[in-house]
């Protein structure tokens, strides 16, 4: 199958052929003709697989061949993105196939002055590709008019559509004609949001390019048992040890983010960090960085999970594993991508086992342990597997003291392999749903 196959003009082949995009990946095979057929869209393909291309090709071309010129202040179509460096790297891709069409493009989001963006908007932009809060900021200001919007797209769809951004999706859903083509991409869906977002589209085509929720098998994935205070001294040991080039490494909060990078610094290793509290323009340039290799380890927190594109990342390590299991799978995502094979390594310690059972359900996988020499952990990691069972083994009976001890002795939480304790259902992180008022459809 070729790119011309699917029904692309030649000025999209043109730019395809200078990228060196030869064949169509399948969720490109499969979302191109039915984007172009005007349809609505749920796709889930694994992370890496070339959505992007898979919604921006189409949607170029039926803006190119359709619809009106775009008015002032105006966009006719708009790709939602969770942050701001997805919403800057997804515009860079739109813009790179759009170099030969006489369209415009441009890229809003939030920790950046407003005024150049409204002085861009002005003339109006075909694609606008944009973060919900900034967009919302704009639309208040009247700096942008959605009337003439024709496709809504949410990349990763379905975090667009979960709680934390339940009610600026409620806002901007009032803002835009009834009467549009909507297309939802993301490697995850839950069954919730699949619910939700069945109920917001017109007649929807569900493209399935590979089985549900599954980190894509091109990457190699592992855990590490470990206590939690050993982890920093565990990730420096495994990374000397393994000759890391280029590491995204995951930790759970920004103060977590912070003092690995802190460590990693003071031993001389070229390390930075980005989370939400940085501001815009730093957290771009650490990003920026370390995709040139001028940085050697990236540490970040979960704004760093989506979609983000690094040439040729060999490897994730999950330094804390996500409170979300989704987020897991778009993680390690981040490695192994448009056909390259990467390594997945997670530090996992006591607290986390339900954690990592959620994840072992979800990802239907029991992930390979593998005990580093000298960092076994005083408190074990129950066993878990991907049914979601979490087995706890009771503690060893304490023996009875006998006179004349030797003093304390530390028997960590060691237990009699034969015991096994009643399976615990594993706890799965609980998710609310946010209600949308759409209104009712009008057809097509
Ligand atoms: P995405 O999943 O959209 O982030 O794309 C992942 C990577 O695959 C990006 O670096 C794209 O440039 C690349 N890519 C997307 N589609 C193709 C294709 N058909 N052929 C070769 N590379 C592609």
């Amino acid at each position: 199958m070729t790119f011309a196959s699917l029904g692309l003009i030649e000025p999209l082949l043109r730019a395809l052929e200078t990228l060196g995009y030869q064949t169509p990946t399948p969720v490109q095979a499969q979302a191109i003709p039915a984007v172009l057929a005007g349809r609505d869209l749920m796709a889930a393909a694994q992370t890496g697989t070339g959505k992007t291309a898979g919604f921006a090709l189409p949607l170029l071309q039926l803006l190119t061949m359709e619809g009106p010129k775009v008015a002032a202040n105006s966009a006719r179509a708009l790709i939602l993105c969770p942050t701001r460096e997805l919403a800057e790297q997804v515009h860079a891709s739109v813009a790179e196939y759009a170099q030969h069409l006489p369209l415009t493009t441009y890229a809003v989001y939030g920790g950046v002055s407003i005024n150049p963006q409204m002085m861009k908007l002005r003339k109006g932009v075909d694609i606008l590709v944009a973060t919900p809060g900034r967009l919302i900021d704009l639309f208040r200001q009247n700096a942008l008019k959605l009337n003439q919007l024709q496709t809504l797209v949410l990349d990763e769809a379905d975090r667009m559509l979960d709680l934390g951004f339940s009610e600026e999706l409620a806002n901007i859903y009032r803002m835009l004609p009834k009467k549009r083509q909507t297309l939802l991409f993301s490697a995850t869906f839950s069954d919730d949001i699949r619910l939700l977002a069945g109920q917001m589209l017109n007649d929807p085509l569900s493209i399935e390019v590979s089985p549900r929720n599954v980190a894509a098998n091109t990457v190699k994935q592992w855990v590490v048992p470990v206590d939690k205070k050993r982890k920093a001294e565990l990730f420096v040991h495994l990374m000397r040890k393994g000759r890391w080039k280029q590491v995204l490494v995951f930790a759970k909060t920004r103060n977590g983010v912070d003092a690995l990078v802190d460590k990693l610094q003071g031993l001389g290793i070229n390390a930075d960090g980005i989370h939400g509290d940085k501001p815009q323009a730093t957290r771009q340039r650490a990003l920026d960085r370390f995709k040139a290799s001028d940085v050697q380890i990236l540490v970040a927190t979960d704004v760093a999970a989506r979609g983000l594109d690094i040439e040729d990342l060999p490897l994730v390590v999950n330094f804390d594993l996500p409170i979300v299991a989704e987020d897991y799978i778009h993680r390690i995502g981040r490695t192994g991508r448009a056909g390259n094979t990467g390594e997945a390594i997670s530090l996992v310690c006591a607290d986390e086992v339900n954690m990592l059972s959620a994840i072992e359900m979800l990802t239907r996988q029991t992930l390979t342990r593998k005990m580093e020499p000298d960092f076994e952990p005083e408190h074990r990691v129950p066993d878990t597997d991907a049914s979601g069972q979490v087995v706890k083994k009771p503690k060893k009976p304490k023996k009875p003291k006998t006179s004349g001890g030797g003093g304390k002795r530390n028997l960590g939480k060691w237990v009699e392999s034969g015991d096994v304790a009643p399976a615990e259902p594993s706890i799965k992180p609980v998710r609310k749903v946010p209600v949308f008022n759409t209104g009712p459809r009008k057809k097509k």
